[in-house]
């Protein structure tokens, strides 16, 4: 079995602050990370790998030279290979651009069985890329994971999806995508081993060229999204403070100002 898993390198979030100039992302100088949920992903590929000898799994990621560090990253955990897609073409792409130039990525390793994402990113958050390279690579794509195992013939997942207050069993044939949750797994650190084989592995980035990739589907002319304002919501001010009361005492007090303003 061949597995990809999508990772991609984001600014540590208790870290982020915005540019409220240009209101940008202010990245400068601001430690990057694989994103948390990639994590579950990679476990989950190498979990599977783990219970089906033979499989491969590609760490895959599409960003700038930096990006790089995570697939070593990633390798030093037990991924067997790895693609770095690091092109001018693709800087300004949105969701829409960036799934198709993932998906040339993706196409260009072969076929694939599974092709792993984490549930969302913790930058930009829409949780669109996973569906959305699995629609362009007209594959199906299970969102939400939290276990996956597949059949001895290697012909479908079955995935427990999970949902606000319960869980589905659902059943997809392979080649498919999924998304995985953070409870799927705890995240294996790299093992020495892993750490000296990532430390000797030499990383060439690829262009979405070399991915076959048609150049008018890539980057901001392609991207039809566009971002209007991006804002640090204001910090919340007033409000009142009641300190040194008894439990009982702060929730009659609570009720009595609720009741006062009508509110219950
Ligand atoms: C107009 C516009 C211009 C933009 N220009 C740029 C730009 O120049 N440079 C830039 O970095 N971003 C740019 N972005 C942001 C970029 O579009 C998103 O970061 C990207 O599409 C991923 O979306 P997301 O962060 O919401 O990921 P989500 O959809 O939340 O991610 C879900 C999962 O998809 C996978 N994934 C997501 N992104 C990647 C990736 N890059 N590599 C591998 N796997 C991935 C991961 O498994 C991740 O967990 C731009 C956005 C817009 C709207």
């Amino acid at each position: 079995m061949h597995i990809v898993v999508c990772l991609k390198q984001v600014p540590n979030t208790t870290q982020v602050k915005i540019n409220p100039e240009t209101n940008t992302l202010v990245r400068d100088g601001v430690e990057s990370i694989m994103n948390p949920f990639d994590e579950n992903a990679l476990e989950m590929a190498l979990q599977l790998k783990e219970a089906h000898p033979g499989t491969r799994v590609t760490a895959l990621t599409m960003g700038p030279p930096q990006a790089a560090d995570i697939l070593k990253e990633a390798v030093g955990r037990g991924a067997d290979d790895v693609l770095l897609l690091c092109d001018r073409a693709v800087a300004g792409s949105d969701t829409l651009a960036t799934s198709y130039a993932i998906s040339c990525a993706v196409r260009s390793l072969g076929s694939p069985d599974l092709v792993l994402f984490g549930k969302q990113a913790i930058d930009g958050d829409t949780a669109q890329v996973g569906p959305g390279v699995a629609d362009w690579l007209g594959i199906p794509c299970v969102a939400c994971v939290r276990k996956c195992e597949i059949a001895a013939d290697g012909k479908t997942a079955t995935v427990e999806r999970v949902s606000e207050d319960a869980y589905d069993v659902v059943e997809a044939p392979l080649p498919c995508a999924l998304t995985v949750v953070k409870e799927a797994n705890v995240p294996r650190m790299a093992s020495l081993r892993g750490k000296m084989a990532a430390r000797k592995l030499a990383i060439e980035p690829t262009t979405a060229a070399a991915t076959g990739a048609d150049p008018a589907l890539l980057g901001l002319a392609a991207s039809p999204t566009h971002v209007v304002r991006i804002f640090s919501p204001p910090a919340k001010t007033g409000g009142a403070k009641w300190e040194g009361l008894e439990p009982a005492e702060a929730a009659q007090k609570l009720v009595a100002e609720l009741k006062n303003r009508k509110l219950v």
